[in-house]
């Protein structure tokens, strides 16, 4: 899979790192709710970068949320997607004139997925085989969330727009500088964050690597396809310095000191990083 390569090029070590005044502006354009992905657009001279397009069904919120900072879709140069669930997706296609920055490892395990529930195949067996630690527990959530239901309301492989503007970051040189790509896989295969070098200081958008400011609203979220992978991503964005942009909440600074419950879990695990 060649996922070392990238990660080296693209910097785990960044993360906490020296970093430079990049220059970039963060907007949030759609705000980050527990059903509603948080959109960040990434201005710097005449490059518009916007993180995560929400669901297909949220289309007008992001155009308005646009709008008000007075950006029209067709500005929007590239779109980077931290991950292939359907609610940062969704609204790919609304931005013709982007380069589509994605895993395509994500790519290739989400889509199946979709296929599978609209193709008719039944909770449990289908979700055995991508969310393969998935527990009773959680599939029952899951259900209450009706996760399945969405997926078939919501799927449709237009919403992705043309598939030869994507640039798979496992095989494309990254060109933004100031930005860097952190591998976070766990929550999905192919997870990566974004971490920004802009005017106002330092952020990290952590899409659903970290969800949540509140740790104990992550039930809201689905359960992550790696748990281990998971935390490992985890400890890594929390010793980030700077704001954090949660894949379903507000933005937050972040001192860089770890919350009492990840320390715990280190400890637990008895890992001295
Ligand atoms: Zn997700």
């Amino acid at each position: 899979m060649g996922g070392g390569a990238w990660q080296e090029r693209n910097g785990w070590h960044y993360v906490g790192g020296p970093r430079r005044a990049g220059g970039w502006k963060v907007e949030i354009v759609m705000a980050g709710l527990p059903l509603q992905s948080c959109s960040a657009l990434l201005t710097r001279g005449t490059e518009r970068l916007l993180v995560d397009t929400g669901f297909s069904s949220h289309d007008s919120v992001l155009r308005d949320g646009l709008e008000r900072v007075g950006v029209t879709p067709e500005q929007v140069t590239t779109v980077v997607n931290t991950h292939f669930h359907l609610d940062h997706i969704g609204c790919n296609a609304m931005f013709p004139a982007a380069q589509v920055y994605a895993s395509r490892r994500d790519y290739e395990w989400a889509v199946p997925i979709y296929e599978s529930v609209c193709g008719g195949e039944t909770r449990r067996e289908v979700f055995r085989t991508f969310y393969p630690e998935v527990t009773d527990e959680e599939f029952e959530r899951m259900d209450q969330a009706r996760v399945l239901q969405l997926i078939r309301w919501l799927w449709d492989p237009a919403m992705l727009g043309e598939m030869d503007r994507y640039r798979w970051i496992e095989e494309t040189a990254w060109p933004f500088e100031g930005l860097r790509l952190i591998p976070t896989p766990g929550h999905t295969p192919g997870h990566v964050a974004l971490e920004v070098d802009a005017e106002d200081g330092a952020y990290l958008v952590a899409g659903d690597a970290r969800a949540f400011r509140d740790e104990a609203a992550v039930g809201l979220d689905m359960p992550p396809h790696n748990f281990a992978q998971y935390q490992e991503s985890r400890r890594r964005l929390d010793a980030f310095r700077g704001i954090i942009v949660p894949g379903h909440d507000e933005p937050f600074q972040q001192d860089g000191t770890e919350a009492p419950a990840a320390e715990a879990a280190r400890q637990h695990e008895g890992d001295s990083h």
